[in-house]
């Protein structure tokens, strides 16, 4: 049994924040979130019954607000934390996953994949990967197999960003395997050597991802990228030869103010598709995991009614596993510092703090055929 950790990051002030002088909200103490409501006068006045300020302790408080903060946190140390707990599990045999929730421009693709000089936990992770393999001495008795693949779900339809024909095509299918789970069916797997294996096809993913959304309005926000590497070790040194096999699950999500049904109204509610289901589900599964443990062993018949709506939505499908299920699972928030995103980042804050209560159960995947 395992809590989802869950951490949550500001990035800096952007320049239209500045422009808008925008004031800093978020103000972080160790692993405490602050966020501050302006629109509040300062204690005696007529908002003295709700709180001004609000407080949230989670895994880790990451400030990357201010470089020059003694308290900065770096794109090394996000990795540091986090990408080497998934690192280790992977090579322990476990499935892992991190995904990152924000509205958008909050920094869930800067942390997940970054810029060329300031790689996010994606690249460091693949790299981490690499060298740990290549440190290995042959006393380790061990060989490898990594597979990466590459998707996005749009509107509930999945597309390959690492197969040059199907870049506009959203038509593969999610199906279930009786004993491993849903998976995508026809998604290409690519086998990797090195590094620079992976950096290519993450590129080339990448650059799928920002083509196609030129001239379709709003894609890459409104859409959740997967990227999965599937980790293979098998060992023959002691009597019995074993194999291990990890999921690793990497998830840039849409931007989070899709994630509020019930706040679409007028233009929104007509437009329909721009209600992102899977992120609701995401929303509903959260809340229901969170439910369930929050029940502890109190009342049976209560655990009984919590239906978890895993198969609602594309993403919460295919990230069964990752959520309640058999994996390490890590949650990083990216939120805004400034006053003008209130309203998202308190949100944000909210769904961050529910998640924490969602109990996993991460086995070792032992292959006992071979
Ligand atoms: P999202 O993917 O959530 O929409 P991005 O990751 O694209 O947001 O971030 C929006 C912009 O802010 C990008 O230009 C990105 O480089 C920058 N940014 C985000 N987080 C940070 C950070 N922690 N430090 C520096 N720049 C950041
Ligand atoms: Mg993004």
């Amino acid at each position: 049994m395992a809590s989802v950790r869950v951490a949550v990051r500001v990035r800096p002030m952007n320049r239209r924040e500045k422009e808008l002088s925008a004031k800093c909200i978020i103000e972080m103490d160790g692993n405490k979130t602050t966020i501050t409501n302006m629109k509040m006068s300062d204690g005696v006045t007529g908002d003295s019954l709700r709180e001004r300020t609000k407080t949230f302790t989670y895994d880790f408080s990451y400030d990357s607000g201010d470089c020059k903060s003694t308290n900065f946190v770096s794109q090394e140390k996000v990795f540091k934390d986090l990408g080497s707990v998934v690192l280790k599990a992977a090579f322990e045999g476990y499935n892992a996953c991190i995904f990152a929730y924000g509205q958008t421009g909050s920094g869930k693709s800067y942390t997940m994949m970054g810029n060329p000089g300031d790689l996010g936990l994606i690249p460091r992770f693949c790299e981490g990967l690499f060298t740990r393999i290549s440190g290995m001495t042959r006393a380790d008795e061990a060989s490898f197999r990594t597979e990466v693949s590459y998707l996005e779900i749009y509107n509930e339809r999945v597309r390959d960003l690492l197969r040059r024909k199907s870049t506009k095509t959203y038509n593969l299918r999610v199906r279930e395997h009786p004993k491993d789970g849903p998976y995508v069916e026809d998604l290409s797997k690519h086998l990797v050597q090195n590094y620079t294996d992976v950096e290519e096809l993450m590129e080339a993913g990448n650059i799928n991802r920002t083509t196609a959304s030129t001239g379709m309005n709003d894609v890459s926000s409104r859409s959740h990228a997967i990227f999965t590497i599937n980790f293979t070790q098998a060992k023959f040194d002691a009597e019995m030869p074993s194999e291990t096999v990890s999921k690793i699950h990497l998830v840039d999500l849409a931007g989070s103010e899709r994630a509020d049904a019930t706040g679409a109204t007028g233009v929104r509610l007509k437009e329909g598709g721009n209600i992102n289901k899977s992120l609701v589900t995401l929303g509903n599964v959260i809340s229901a995991l969170a439910d369930l443990s929050q029940d502890g062993g109190n009342s049976n018949v209560k655990k009984r009614q919590v239906f978890v709506p895993y198969r609602d939505s594309v993403l919460t499908w295919l990230l069964k596993d990752s959520l309640g299920g058999n994996s390490k699972t890590i949650m990083i928030a990216t939120v805004s510092p400034a006053d003008v995103n209130y309203g998202e980042t308190l949100s944000t804050l909210r769904y961050a703090n529910r998640a924490k209560n969602i109990i996993n159960k991460p086995t070792i995947n032992e292959d006992s055929n071979v």
